[in-house]
């Protein structure tokens, strides 16, 4: 602990904010500096000291309010955390200060019967907003694959898209998120309504330029989606296949291919383990047959597993995205993974780096929405050989023409496409002039 952070004033100026609780044993204070950054052995080597000062948990956004102009008053690092599972230690404190997670402002403000659109506070999780919306006829575009235990406000600050990405592209494409109430920290913080385009700075900047205590998504009609599964001992066959599916004029929230030896070593919820890669896929009802048609007429074997909301247990969603990682390193914790766009043509570019890696590389693609078009994304399961290794093959991919976005650093900017936003920089200027959140994050920020 840095104690020389918590002195007495600002602790009895903590003390004294109604509606806020402060959680200081130290399990707590352990417990709330980490997120699954464990998934790559890079962050894990910088991230794993890292202890906040002092947890708070405020109930209100008036307690939100308060905590800010204390942590500016006192030049406090404040870091803004969900259920914390980002993967890039984004809600990690690098240097210390108050972590202040926002889990109890989770109220459902407000629900548009016209539009479909929600408005909610950050730290309702996904799962309870997807079962309000499915009560009205809706449900959410995107999801993480942690759509049970993830919070909103998480997603939209630190993740990118997911489950619903195939027909919905990415968090950050205009369209998703229409507005945003924004704390500022400052001497005296504002309470500020952001439209769709001011928001557009606080999407995706991993809470460093703005406290968001609610949000407007837009949402879509609900769908009984069904669970399939393809399976195909063919590789070229069933990338293409995969490629035909996410073309057709079918409706789909999935559609993800596996490599047989994952498949071999996840949990058998797809049904159990027959040698071959296996696409899987949610499709709408009169997508069905044509889903059906598509796999046989390739020669592939087709099996419609049922309604999604039938099943009993984890569903295929929970296969896919960073949920395939997760299952692979519980088999065996030397497995970590990278996230690319695929050059096309795909198999090519593929087949290129499999020759150079063999089976330390095993493919895990989701076909995606980019910039309007059918891409697709791949999230390869890698046998952690050392940063060298990892550098070597990130740069093999680039070669080839991929667009990497790597898990395995800290920064929005290094994350992503590896420029500075300016706009993100602006609004960090505009609303937390004295750089107090989450420092270390935002790399276009100097100060
Ligand atoms: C197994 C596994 C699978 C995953 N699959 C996916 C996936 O499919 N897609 C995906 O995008 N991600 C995925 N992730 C990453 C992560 O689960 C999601 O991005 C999730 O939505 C993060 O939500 P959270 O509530 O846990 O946020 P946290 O991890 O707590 O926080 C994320 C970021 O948001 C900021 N933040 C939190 N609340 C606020 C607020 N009120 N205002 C401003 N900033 C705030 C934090 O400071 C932090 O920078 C996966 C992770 C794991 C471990």
């Amino acid at each position: 602990m840095n104690t020389n952070l918590l002195t007495k004033d600002l602790l009895s100026a903590l003390g004294s904010v109604s509606d806020l609780k402060i959680l200081d044993m130290p399990s707590d204070r352990t417990k709330f500096s980490r997120d699954f950054f464990d998934y790559s052995p890079v962050l894990r080597k910088k991230l794993e000291g890292c202890c906040a000062d002092l947890v708070v948990r405020p109930q209100t956004v008036r307690a939100v309010a308060s905590v800010a102009e204390i942590c500016h008053r006192h030049g406090l690092p404040l870091t803004l955390r969900g259920a914390g599972t980002g993967n890039y230690g984004q809600c990690v404190p690098l240097l210390d200060g108050i972590v202040m997670t926002m889990d109890a402002l989770k109220q459902i403000r407000d629900f548009n019967t016209v539009t479909g659109e929600v408005t909610v506070e950050p730290g309702c999780l996904l799962g309870d907003l997807d079962k309000y919306l499915s009560s009205k006829g809706r449900q959410l575009r995107l999801l993480p694959s942690t759509w049970r235990s993830a919070s909103i406000g998480g997603f939209i600050a630190g993740g990118s898209g997911g489950i619903g990405s195939v027909r919905w592209g990415f968090l950050r494409d205009p369209g998703h998120l229409l507005g945003v109430e924004v704390i500022t920290v400052e001497g005296k913080p504002r309470k500020l309504s952001l439209d769709a385009l001011a928001a557009e700075a606080l999407n995706h900047a991993y809470g460093t330029n703005g406290i968001i205590t609610a949000l407007t998504l837009a949402t879509t009609s609900k769908v009984n989606w069904q669970e399939v599964a393809i399976d195909s001992a063919d590789w070229s066959l069933i990338v293409n296949l995969m490629q035909r599916c996410s073309k057709a004029a079918v409706e789909l929230h999935l559609c993800s291919l596996l490599e047989s030896k994952i498949v071999q070593n996840i949990p058998s919820w797809s049904g159990s383990f027959n040698g071959m890669h296996r696409l899987l896929l949610l499709v709408s009802p009169d997508g069905l047959s044509t889903i059906e048609r598509l796999a046989t007429s390739a020669g592939a074997s087709f099996r419609h597993l049922g309604a999604e909301k039938d099943l009993r247990g984890s569903g295929l969603r929970e296969l896919t995205w960073n949920h395939t990682t997760l299952h692979m390193r519980a088999m065996d914790p030397e497995w970590t993974y990278l996230q690319m766009l695929l050059p096309e043509p795909e198999l090519e570019a593929m087949k290129n780096i499999k020759s150079q890696w063999g089976d330390d590389l095993l493919w895990h693609l989701e076909s995606v929405r980019q910039q309007g078009a059918q891409r697709l994304a791949a999230l390869p399961i890698v046998r952690w050989r050392g940063d060298e290794l990892l550098e070597q093959l990130i740069n093999q991919c680039r070669d080839i023409g991929a667009i990497i976005f790597n898990p395995h650093v800290i920064t929005v900017e290094d994350g992503g496409l590896g420029v500075v936003d300016g706009d993100q920089v602006e609004a960090k200027q505009r609303y937390d002039p004295k750089g107090i959140l989450n420092p270390g994050k935002l790399k276009g920020w100097s100060k």
